[in-house]
């Protein structure tokens, strides 16, 4: 495999952030055996669908049972995906945060449930999760035994409502809530990092402007140029596995020292 050596400058940099916030998409994903909508691995058509359309507002109008058997389908791919080397690196990350005063932040496109399944924490997931259905009716979240081949209930227990994936189909909205947590956790942050994230959605543009403001340095890795690809100081035109181990988040300046002692 190609090592693509990162500059010694760029990682030190890097490792003298004081709050990181990385998004992260498919892309990070594909190690680890998830097939994703677009790009290497993709699931392009189920039952003469294409995957496009079985993501949207409008499939799920029409043909409900057909959704849930592509989502159910997706979820039997995903429950045999384990994390990669990218999930451990970002949860070895995030437990650097707890040598105050770092920061870090998870934001995921992904609805995997890889980065919990590694074991990180407060992740907030931008498009919902496989492992979680939603009440159409009541909006009651039900949650799904994570990476586990189990039978999950077809209507809600509270209401008896349709039971939906809580995911984002393609032309909804993030909620509000959501979004507004991803806004805090960028203008907290000084270092924003991309991986794997293919920017065709506008409120990721959205965000990453955000990031563009307010944060010093922006790293993009992805092994090929995204339309987010303008807004980054710093491109990585490679995959997640090979390089996000080489970056050591474990810079700590004089005056913090005493944590280690
Ligand atoms: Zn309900």
């Amino acid at each position: 495999m190609h090592k693509l050596e990162i500059p010694e400058e760029i990682i030190m940099q890097f490792g003298r952030s004081k709050a990181l916030c990385v998004l992260t998409g498919a892309g990070i994903s594909l190690a680890s055996g998830v097939p994703t909508f677009s790009g290497a691995g993709k699931i392009s058509y189920f039952r003469n669908y294409t995957s496009d359309y079985l993501a949207s507002s409008a499939a799920w109008r029409d043909y409900p049972e057909i959704v849930i058997e592509f989502y159910d389908e997706l979820r039997n791919r995903i429950y045999k995906a384990r994390p990669s080397i990218s999930h451990q690196t970002l949860h070895g990350w995030e437990q650097r945060r707890f040598a105050y005063p770092l920061k870090f932040f998870l934001l995921t496109l992904n609805f995997d449930g890889l980065h919990h399944l590694m074991g990180s924490s407060d992740i907030i997931e931008l498009q919902g999760t496989i492992w979680q259905l939603r009440c159409t009716f009541c909006q009651t979240i039900v949650d799904l035994v994570p990476f586990r081949q189990l039978p999950k209930p077809d209507t809600c227990d509270i209401c008896q409502g349709e039971l939906r994936p809580n995911i984002l189909f393609k032309d909804e909205l993030i909620p509000r809530a959501i979004y507004r947590q991803a806004v805090i956790a960028i203008e907290q942050s000084d270092t924003f990092m991309a991986i794997g994230v293919s920017g065709k959605n506008p409120y990721i543009h959205q965000l990453v402007k955000i990031a563009r403001r307010r944060c010093r340095n922006l790293i993009e890795v992805n092994p090929q140029i995204t339309p987010l690809s303008e807004y980054f100081d710093v491109l990585i035109r490679s995959r997640a596995e090979e390089v996000l181990p080489q970056f050591y988040w474990d810079y700590l300046s004089e005056e913090n020292n005493f944590f280690w002692i």
